[in-house]
């Protein structure tokens, strides 16, 4: 048996989840053979034991408990152990104390019932929580029973965040998901029936410049047959160096333009059909971070995003491109706020930029941004 090292948190956590505590079940990702994601790679995972859990819930309650009642807390009374819980307790009480997501990038892999164990303490101390999520496999949630599932609902687990990336098997198999279709449509399914929200993340660009269309078709058939609650794109940037369809002896990943990202997620849009989701482009890195609303009634809307983008001169999209990178604009509308297009056309001219090397140059960037950890 382990020894406590103290109240832990893991290091990430869907942007929507700004607010809520981080609470850490296990550590890392139990798969993270995934080409396309970094974030674990050097980390061994393993699973928290769950007195350890309760014993971080436990401290938050103390200490969310003294500040609410206005205590002052002076760190130099803090034991270490509890030194992070104090700065996690201070930002949930500054945010009003109603989600919990648990963390890391498979949570639900933990025992049921020792999951529904932690979910019915957080209940019991934390009455007012509204909300607890957590990231899941789909190979994971494939495996739980339904009747496990249901009771971890019952005990409050109101929300999933699973990563389909694609539904193309092809790709799948290609980038090492470690999930089919069949498999994200089953896991998918089966949280929406035991009455848990889901949110399913879609990776624009998986599919390269060979697989865009085939991505974006069986995507939006496997999305069809969950409905889910949520549909959050995320937008796929790597390293030059890495070889993002490892598993392929046949195929070379070729990175897709924008002009090819935003095709593929017009196709996905329109092959949507009969379901009721969200739709959320809810990261600063998404291209298009105005494609935001409900199906069936906005579809027209988002399409308009996209069809409008593509109805631009080359000489424009090459401006939005890099103005959203820099940050001069959020959507396409902003283009028209005084001053930011003559702004970014004279960056584009400074640095030689035209509609046939914006993507590379682009790429160029983001390169050295992300070897400097900006990106
Ligand atoms: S399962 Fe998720 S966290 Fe794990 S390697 Fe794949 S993308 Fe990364």
């Amino acid at each position: 048996m382990e020894t406590y090292r103290g109240f832990e948190q893991g290091p990430i956590r869907p942007p929507s989840e700004a607010n809520s505590l981080l609470l850490r079940l296990t550590r890392n990702c139990p798969w993270n053979r995934c080409t396309f994601c970094s974030v674990y790679k050097k980390h061994k995972f393993s699973l928290r034991p769950v007195e350890d859990i309760i014993r971080d819930i436990d401290t938050i309650y103390e200490l969310t408990s003294e500040l609410q009642q206005g205590r002052t807390l002076s760190l130099s009374n803090l034991s270490p152990e509890k030194e992070s819980a104090y700065y996690a307790a201070r930002s949930w009480v500054a945010t009003g104390m109603t989600s919990v997501f648990l963390q890391d990038a498979d949570s639900l892999v933990l025992k049921p019932e020792q999951t529904i164990r932690v979910l019915h303490h957080i209940r019991k101390l934390f009455p007012s929580v509204e909300r607890i999520t957590s990231y899941g496999r789909s190979h994971t949630i494939a495996r739980i029973s339904d009747d496990n599932l249901r009771e971890m609902a019952d005990a409050g687990l109101n929300r999933v965040h699973i990563g389909m990336e694609t539904a193309s098997n092809q790709i799948l198999d290609m980038v090492r998901k470690g999930a089919s279709k069949d498999l994200h449509i089953k896991a998918g399914v089966k949280t929406r029936e035991a009455g848990i929200e889901l949110s399913e993340y879609v990776l624009t660009g998986i599919g390269g410049e060979e697989f865009w269309r085939e991505h974006a078709i069986e995507t939006a058939d496997a999305i069809n047959q969950i409905n889910p609650d949520f549909i959050r794109f995320r937008t796929l940037h790597i390293r030059d160096s890495l070889n993002l369809f490892e598993n392929s002896e046949e195929f070379n990943w070729q990175r897709p333009t924008d002009l090819t990202v935003t095709k593929e997620i017009l196709l996905f849009l329109e092959n949507l059909d009969s379901i009721t989701s969200c739709i959320k482009s809810d990261h600063m890195y998404n291209l298009f971070q105005e494609i935001d609303g409900t199906l069936p009634q906005d579809k027209n809307t988002l399409l308009g995003v996209l069809q409008k983008f593509l109805a631009m001169k080359p000489q424009d999209q090459a401006c939005y491109q890099l103005g959203k990178r820099l940050g001069y604009f959020v959507q396409l509308s902003d283009m028209v706020i005084p001053g930011r297009l003559a702004k970014v056309e004279s960056l584009c001219s400074e640095a030689g930029i035209t509609p046939e090397n914006v993507d590379a140059k682009i790429n160029t960037l983001i390169q050295e941004r992300m070897r400097e950890g900006m990106w």
